[in-house]
């Protein structure tokens, strides 16, 4: 008889797993606290954004839902910079065709939720809210809306339930179960750009950011022409969400800050006294699972700052991984979590460190001169050398290369863009076509 498993929590890598293990002919249950988010009414815009890129792509694909996908996404080639002066530069995120492509979290969640109950095997339940696992006995607890406890007794208990697991807060109570959560100075809240008659109000194929060194606003595009925006602040001292308490404050730092979008929100104060306030917070723990019996993942296990706009594509990774290790394991359940949880802890926490570091580029860096020689140095690096020379940024979104891999390479990178851009006339030799030349002459890169 077929493994009866758990999903606790229906998010976007929960509704993922179930697909995948539907697919495998398992019986799935997945159990998730809020309302069915396909009933919900969720207009374009009203949703965060998610970035999704190769290792999101892989994983989609694997289940079958890619191409569902494909057709609420939109291609983002690269960044486009606003200056305080707004001026625009656009930065491509890697070659000619490569892009990272912006999708509702809403939309995919609704997506993939109705992709997985296709399957007859997989059965979704709504409104239970996981108040306790029996680790030893695979019971989950759940509160239903009545106030009702349900308990529920399966062969295998996947923990898909976010940032904040319950699932984890039991295993927490295990001895030599490591766990960390750590809040970074910056919180978000969520604005839009509305569509103008049906139209883009900015360049349709790109990630906008207002970079401003302590913090900035971020907007990607939806498919009805707006644009949902994120603003990050610090949660207090200067330029911080604790400044802005009125009107007059939130208008004149917005006019100060990012005179261009305050002209195209003109419901600013609207959206940013209905919109909450939110934290951002990293979450390591270790290990993930419990005698072969209870595992851990997506957030629940790995939780990262949105930077690299790959918590969830490292989510979607964990189904890809899960599924080789299904080939390679079977149903040795102790095994495969094992070498899941020790394989994949490294990449974990490379793309964790990674995350934060790319904030310090997104809101400080970008906007400065130095770094966009550098990155067009590291651009004719990747043309003129695409074997030998795969930028970070694009061995972390458009390869499956391991993270930590993805950190190691991108160290020995550095050593050789800190070179290049202290040679003052490095741009003038890559527009002279002697760059290929010159690098190799200098030996500058590793075969
Ligand atoms: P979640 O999406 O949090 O889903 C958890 C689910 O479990 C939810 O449905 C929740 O209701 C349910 N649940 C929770 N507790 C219980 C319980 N007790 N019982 C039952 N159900 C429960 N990642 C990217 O790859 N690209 C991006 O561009 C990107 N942008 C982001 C922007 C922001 C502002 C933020 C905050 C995150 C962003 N991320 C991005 C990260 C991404 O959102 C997460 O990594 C991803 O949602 C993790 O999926 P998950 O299914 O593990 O957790």
């Amino acid at each position: 008889m077929s493994k009866q498993i758990t999903i606790i929590g229906a998010g976007l890598v929960g509704s993922l797993l179930a697909a995948l293990l539907g697919k495998r002919g398992y019986q799935v249950n997945v159990y998730e606290r809020r309302a069915d988010i396909r009933n919900a009414n969720i207009s374009a815009g009203k949703s965060i954004n998610m970035a999704c890129s190769t290792r999101g792509w892989k994983a989609l694909d694997l289940v079958g839902a890619g191409d569902k996908v494909r057709k609420a996404a939109i291609a983002m080639n690269g960044r486009m910079m606003h200056g305080i002066d707004e001026s625009l530069t656009f930065q491509p995120y890697g070659k000619e065709n490569e892009a990272i492509y912006s999708i509702s979290r809403a939309g995919l969640n609704q997506i993939l939720i109705d992709h997985a109950d296709e399957y007859e095997n997989v059965n979704f339940q709504f409104e239970h809210k996981c108040i306790d696992i029996d680790l030893d006995r695979t019971i989950a607890s759940f509160e239903l809306n009545d106030n009702e406890t349900k308990y529920v007794e399966s062969d295998l208990i996947f923990g898909t339930d976010g940032a904040f697991s319950a699932v984890r807060s039991v295993m927490q109570k295990l001895k030599h179960f490591n766990f960390s959560q750590e809040y970074i100075s910056h919180d978000y809240k969520e604005l839009s750009i509305e569509a103008k008659n049906g139209e883009f109000q900015m360049e349709k194929h790109a990630l906008h950011i207002w970079p401003r060194g302590s913090h900035m606003l971020i907007a990607l595009p939806n498919p009805d022409g707006s644009f949902t925006c994120t603003l990050f602040l610090p949660y207090e001292g200067e330029n911080s969400f604790e400044k802005l308490n009125n009107e007059s404050e939130i208008e004149a730092f917005f006019k100060s800050k990012f005179p261009d979008a305050f002209k195209l929100i003109p419901n600013l104060i609207e959206l940013f006294n209905e919109n909450p306030t939110s934290p951002l917070v990293i979450i390591k723990c270790f290990p993930w699972s419990y005698k072969g019996k209870v595992t851990l993942i997506g957030d629940a296990s790995h939780g990262i700052v949105p930077f690299y706009g790959q918590g969830m594509n490292a989510g979607f990774e964990d189904v890809s991984i899960l599924n080789e290790l299904m080939d390679q394991h079977g149903d040795n359940w102790i095994e495969l979590f094992q070498e899941f949880e020790n394989s994949r802890k490294p990449d974990a926490d490379a793309i964790a460190d990674l995350a934060l570091k790319n904030f310090i580029e997104m809101r400080d860096l970008v906007g400065q001169e130095w770094f966009l020689k550098r990155k067009k140095i590291e651009r004719a690096l990747y043309e003129t050398f695409p074997e030998r020379f795969i930028p970070q940024y694009s061995m972390v979104s458009f390869t499956n290369t391991p993270y930590s891999e993805a950190v190691r390479k991108g160290n020995q990178q550095d050593l050789i863009l800190d070179e290049l851009v202290n040679k003052e006339d490095i741009l003038d030799i890559i527009e002279r076509g002697d760059f290929k030349s010159f690098v190799e002459t200098n030996h500058m890169i590793p075969n």
